[in-house]
């Protein structure tokens, strides 16, 4: 069987080498010059620098666990260092209380969210379950890792989503990209898919020409399929609607190398809770995780869509006087870089989530498989959406779906 592939990320990979092992010939189609997708390990400070994904979320129970060789760092989110508003650092013992009480208090805020059986965001069921005012304010302002806006996640438990065990992240040392692989399907680079005709087979349009397959394995970002950019022909029977239950949210990361560490040792994070949510709050501490006197801030949400629009300078400005307080040592950096994963082309956006008034089984729909088609990627696996894991599985799922 001739089956093409779209997309090169951790979906994409999954479902090619799944199919070139049962003996398909398989082509990837990938609309970049480089392979992984939202899996991105550069490479021009000399050391490998995730811009994309950087944790195994489930730990040694991820599928690329055993690529690894074992030569990975485990970081604990709530191995943090909070600063108060005023640049003070908080008690090490408070500052693991509060991180955990945080991490429950997302598990408790989700249950209560879905008692109320109304549309809430995830900040209106935090109001409902955090103890005081005081501690909400610190709460909210030091999520440890904000993954969004907590104004555009629904506040609703998921029974179709996995529990994800605690404190089980790990990095794998030589780069996420050398976890990937190509093997067995030709692979074919800066090829973008401008439209999909299909009927009893596939035929792929791209700017080098068109193409026919027996079927196709699709793993366009939720970003990207929602922007209208790639055109199926004909249209998809019931997608439309499951793409509007859904939305995409924003992560960036500010990477910020020093000429020296400035700041205690440690520590896998730091949270300066002076910064508004989402806005360079939350650091990774690079000399921990990659032994290099290396900062990394996220941006989430609307603050980090803001964000993005601004030129480099602005960011690092922003990113330096949201850590003098803290440290007031801090000095320009002497290499930085900035992702903009939100007007990135082939992305349009981090990850998919579920908003207030959307609905998590609109998951299951965009993986419903159409004629010769087949869909993968983050966004079509509901029991871990957002993560390389999910995206992988979602690969394995389609490619098994395609050879019946
Ligand atoms: C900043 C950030 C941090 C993250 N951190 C983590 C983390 O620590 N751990 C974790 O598990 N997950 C993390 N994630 C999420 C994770 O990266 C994604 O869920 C996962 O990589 C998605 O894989 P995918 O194959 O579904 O999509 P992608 O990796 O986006 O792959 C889709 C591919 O399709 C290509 N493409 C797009 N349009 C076309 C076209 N028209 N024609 C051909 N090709 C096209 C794209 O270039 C891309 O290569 C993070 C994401 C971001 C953005």
């Amino acid at each position: 069987m001739n089956i093409a592939v779209l997309g090169a990320g951790a979906a994409g990979l999954a479902a090619a080498g799944e199919l070139a092992r049962k003996g398909c010939q398989v082509t990837v189609f990938e609309a970049r010059e480089r392979i992984g997708g939202r899996i991105w390990t550069d490479r021009t400070f000399g050391y490998p620098l995730e811009l994309g994904a950087a944790w195994l979320h489930t730990g040694m129970a991820h599928p690329y666990a055993a690529r690894s060789g074992g030569r990975t760092q485990k970081s604990d989110p709530c191995n943090l260092l909070l600063f108060d508003p005023q640049g003070r650092a908080v008690d090490a013992a408070r500052c693991r209380e509060l991180a955990a009480m945080q991490v429950s208090s997302v598990g408790r805020a989700l249950r209560a969210g879905s008692l109320s059986g109304r549309p809430l965001s995830l900040r209106q069921s935090f109001e409902q379950v955090t103890p005081e005012p005081a501690e909400e304010v610190w709460l909210g302002r030091a999520r440890a890792l904000p993954v969004a806006d907590i104004d555009a996640l629904s506040g609703r438990w998921d029974p179709g989503a996995d529990e994800p065990p605690p404190n089980q992240d790990l990095m794998p040392l030589e780069g996420y990209d050398t976890l990937l692989s190509t093997e067995g399907c030709s692979l074919r680079l800066e090829e973008p898919v401008e439209v999909v005709r299909w009927g009893a087979d596939v035929e792929l349009v791209t700017p080098r020409g068109s193409f026919r397959f027996d079927k196709a394995v699709l793993t366009l970002p939720l970003g990207v399929w929602r922007s209208g950019k790639v055109r199926f022909e004909p249209e998809l029977p019931g997608k439309a609607e499951a793409l509007s239950k859904l939305g995409v949210t924003l992560l960036n990361k500010v990477v910020l190398q020093f000429a020296e560490p400035f700041w205690p040792e440690g520590h896998d994070f730091f949270a300066l809770t002076a910064q508004s949510e989402g806005h360079l709050g939350t650091y990774l501490d690079g000399q921990r995780a990659m032994g290099q006197p290396v900062l990394i801030g996220f941006a989430s949400g609307r603050a980090a869509r803001e964000l993005e629009q601004k030129p480099d300078f602005e960011i690092i400005q922003a990113a330096l006087e949201a850590l003098r307080p803290a440290f007031p040592a801090v000095r320009w950096p002497r290499l930085c870089k900035i992702t903009r994963w939100g007007s990135d082309p082939y992305s349009l956006g981090a990850y998919s989530l579920v908003p207030p008034d959307g609905d998590p089984s609109a998951y299951d729909r965009l993986a419903d498989p159409v004629g010769p088609l087949f869909f993968a990627g983050e966004a079509t696996w509901r029991r871990a959406p957002a993560t390389v894991q999910g995206a992988h599985f979602s690969g394995l799922r389609a490619a098994r779906q395609a050879i019946g």
